[in-house]
């Protein structure tokens, strides 16, 4: 057992140069190496659960969380996680909800495909969680406290209404919140994720749950993670360089 718990950030999986993006072939050998090494994940809300309860986590353990809902979440991870039985958490920008046919698909976010409600549908049944990610992707700061309360809460009712089931996560657009954001998902989700670098111990605020984007696990980093039993996983975080850390705010 152990006191901390990566969770993995990725936007989506493509061999783009953005940020937001993340290798597929990468991607599948990464998952395949952790598996290997006897690492399983667990789902954000177990983790959140142990948090909460101040109970440690299993020993060689890991979070997978997706922000946004690209298509190739479906198309590239879906297989990956099915092959080794992980699981992951998918964060949606749902828009407004007035389609949720399967056929109908999210709206685009940063000129990229988004997944389809059969697509979301055929990953729910197969136990990847769904988590809201506003209706319409803001900077929750630069909002009314009335109109982040409705992006934020909305958007969990889109996804609860088209699954038929309870959403218990959120991840902050842009890793941004503040007192009011942070007060609204505190009364709506079990727990919710920040973008600050960091592992996820039971001292973190289930509201503002730091995560590992996978930026930061490009090249061989996120093999790395297999040879470390932990600790050099907080040395590998700590030598991240601030100017990368400033890069990357805003994603
Ligand atoms: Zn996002």
């Amino acid at each position: 057992m152990t006191g901390f718990i990566p969770v993995l950030t990725f936007h989506s999986l493509d061999d783009g140069r953005a940020p937001t993006s993340f290798g597929p072939a990468l991607f599948a050998r990464g998952m395949e190496t952790l598996a290997l090494g006897g690492y399983r994940t667990i789902s954000l809300a177990e983790a959140a659960s142990l948090a909460a309860a101040k109970r440690p986590f299993p020993e060689k353990s890991f979070v997978i969380t997706f922000d946004d809902g690209y298509r190739n979440v479906y198309e590239k991870a879906f297989p990956v996680l099915a092959e080794y039985s992980f699981t992951a958490t998918v964060f949606l920008t749902t828009g407004d909800g007035a389609r949720t046919a399967d056929g109908d698909r999210l709206p685009e976010l940063f000129g990229g495909e988004m997944l389809s409600w059969g697509e979301i549908r055929i990953m729910n049944d197969a136990g990847v969680d769904f988590g809201a990610h506003t209706l319409t992707h803001p900077d929750l700061t630069q909002l009314s406290p009335e109109d982040a309360a409705r992006e934020i809460a909305a958007s969990r009712g889109v996804i609860e209404r088209a699954l038929g089931a309870p959403v218990a996560a959120f991840a902050y657009p842009y890793g941004k919140y503040d007192a009011h954001s942070l007060a609204i998902t505190r009364r709506e989700f079990a727990c919710a994720c920040s973008d600050e670098l960091g592992l996820f111990t039971a001292s973190a605020n289930l509201h503002a749950i730091p995560r590992v984007d996978a930026f930061y696990l490009r090249g061989e980093r996120l093999f790395g993670l297999v040879r470390s039993p932990g600790l050099p996983l907080y040395i590998l975080l700590r030598s991240v360089p601030r100017t990368l850390r400033r890069r990357l705010a805003g994603v």
